[in-house]
């Protein structure tokens, strides 16, 4: 079944600098590198990659094409991608000292403007059986939410970057909450544990994940697989999107969650977020 998911595109520009800038002082970059990036278009990514079916809601300024091709290039449908005049495509500014320490600007710019009839039009055909992806990193979630859910899709919200009121208005229609172990603590002490939803995914970064059902069946726990990490930039959206793909194509919760390990953990060994999701053949020739 189709997965849609209503997120966030970013360009992630990379600047490689001698060190951090100071207030009023102006510095040359060494390096700049480029690279597809945003919560939405990691995970639209990823479940492409493992082999699912993926139309991505989203928007980005007139400019930039390379971003579409290369979205469609890993399988994506973009033809649910409004381009918005007169608006930037959101980015991340991304600097970095030789010590690897970071700085970081974000500006959502048309992930933040999407127009209403992406849900009129383009989420109009979903239904039972289909998924909805969401993060906290576009407008019109909650509206989308509420409408995958009236029409029996199952909506699967990543809440990050973590902010309560967003996650209290998607939360009476969401499935599954999907967070890393910090947005799950935040989460306990905004709303209580017992959440009224399907049930959890919470990753630990290396120590794992883990499903919690909240309908009481069994918890679900799901060790790391050991890899020496070279950037974990991307990695929750990595085991979000290959998880989505997994129930998307009718796996168990227990398949999904080891697919999704093991494909994070190829991730994690690459630079680079929605570049560096692996491909199914990898994920499987890495769990013989
Ligand atoms: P986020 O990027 O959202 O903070 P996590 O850091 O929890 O997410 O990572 C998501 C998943 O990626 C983990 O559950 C794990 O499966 C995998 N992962 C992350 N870091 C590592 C690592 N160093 N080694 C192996 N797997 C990792």
């Amino acid at each position: 079944m189709t997965i849609y998911n209503l997120g966030s595109i970013n360009i992630d520009h990379v600047y490689r600098l001698a060190a951090l800038p100071r207030a009023g002082e102006t510095l040359g970059s060494l390096d700049l590198r480029l690279g597809l990036g945003g919560k939405g278009a990691n995970q639209s990514v990823a479940a492409a990659r493992a082999g699912a079916d993926v139309v991505h809601l989203g928007a980005m300024g007139t400019g930039d094409d390379w971003v579409l091709a290369r979205l469609a290039a890993a399988g994506v449908d973009t033809r649910a991608i409004a381009r918005l005049p007169e608006v930037a495509t959101g980015h991340a500014i991304i600097l970095v000292d030789p010590g690897g320490e970071n700085s970081i600007i974000l500006h959502g710019g048309a992930n933040r403007a999407l127009p209403e009839n992406l849900l009129t039009q383009e989420l109009a055909a979903i239904g039972p059986g289909a998924i909805l992806l969401l993060q906290n990193e576009t407008s019109l979630q909650p509206e989308a939410a509420a409408q995958a859910k009236a029409a029996g899709a199952r909506v699967i919200y990543s809440a990050a970057p973590f902010e309560i009121a967003p996650l209290r208005a998607v939360l009476p229609h969401i499935s599954i909450l999907a967070v890393n172990e910090i947005e799950a603590r935040d989460t306990f002490a905004a709303f209580g544990e017992d959440l009224p939803i399907d049930g959890m995914l919470i990753t630990r970064g290396a120590a794992g994940a883990e499903y919690r059902d909240l309908r009481g069946g069994p918890a679900r726990l799901q060790p790391a697989f050991q890899v020496r990490a070279e950037d974990t930039t991307g990695a929750g959206d990595c085991f979000a999107g290959w998880f989505a793909a997994g129930l998307s194509r009718g796996e168990d919760i227990a398949t999904a969650l080891r697919h999704a390990a093991a494909a994070a953990a190829l991730q994690v060994t690459r630079k680079g977020a929605g570049d560096a999701m692996p491909g199914r053949d990898e994920v499987m020739t890495f769990l013989k």
